[in-house]
């Protein structure tokens, strides 16, 4: 008898598991062991998961300003009184947002483009929010945008794209700088670390 990946024998498990493994960073084996745990733990865990699974998936939405995800239409950055409307920070996902105000440093909007340009996985500009982004510009006298994005060849290219795309002299354009992180050792540094770190030098 030959068993098949995720072959416990019994359809909604095995669906259960086939559902698990297609999550980021899982493979079936943690599928498996996760489905197991769920159902050992039955009304402490798997049940509370699935009403917040579906809960969830009911409420929250992309906001319609910036693209966040949120409860209702938009989100409570862009509902907030106190942020900075004419600053807007351009990240490529929502999990950007998320990173930037954990630190609490910044008091902008922001601006979720989808993605980035990317010649390989043949993402283009009619794919990310590109376009609304320049409508906000426009709208909301924006006088300075941050672009938020990766270090990658990627993240720069959509990051020059954007820059020749705002025809407006009187906004302001940043990126975030490239460099040392705290705590980095000069000696773990790659090349390209240490050369844009050397580029960005900054007064003492
Ligand atoms: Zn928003």
């Amino acid at each position: 008898m030959t068993y098949g990946m995720n072959d416990t024998n019994n359809g909604s498990l095995d669906l259960l598991i086939k559902q698990l493994s297609s999550l980021p960073g899982l493979g079936s084996r943690s599928a498996r062991r996760i489905a197991l745990h769920l159902l050992t733990n039955k009304d402490k865990l798997m049940l509370p998961l699935a009403k917040s699974l579906e809960h969830t998936a009911d409420i929250m939405q992309h906001c319609m300003s910036c693209g966040n995800l949120d409860e209702g239409e938009i989100c409570r950055i862009c509902r907030d009184p106190k942020r900075d409307r004419n600053t807007i920070c351009v990240v490529a996902g929502v999990a950007d947002i998320w990173a930037i105000e954990r630190t609490r440093s910044y008091k902008g909007t922001y601006h979720v483009l989808g993605g980035v340009l990317s010649a390989l996985d043949g993402i283009g500009p009619k794919d990310l929010a590109i376009e609304n982004l320049l409508e906000n510009i426009k709208d909301n006298n924006v006088t300075e945008v941050i672009l938020a994005l990766s270090a990658t060849v990627d993240g720069q290219s959509t990051a020059h794209y954007i820059v020749d795309q705002i025809d407006n002299e009187d906004v302001i354009i940043t990126r975030l700088a490239h460099g040392m992180p705290v705590g980095g050792e000069l000696d773990y540094m790659d090349d390209g670390t240490i050369s844009t770190a050397l580029r960005a030098r900054g007064g003492m």
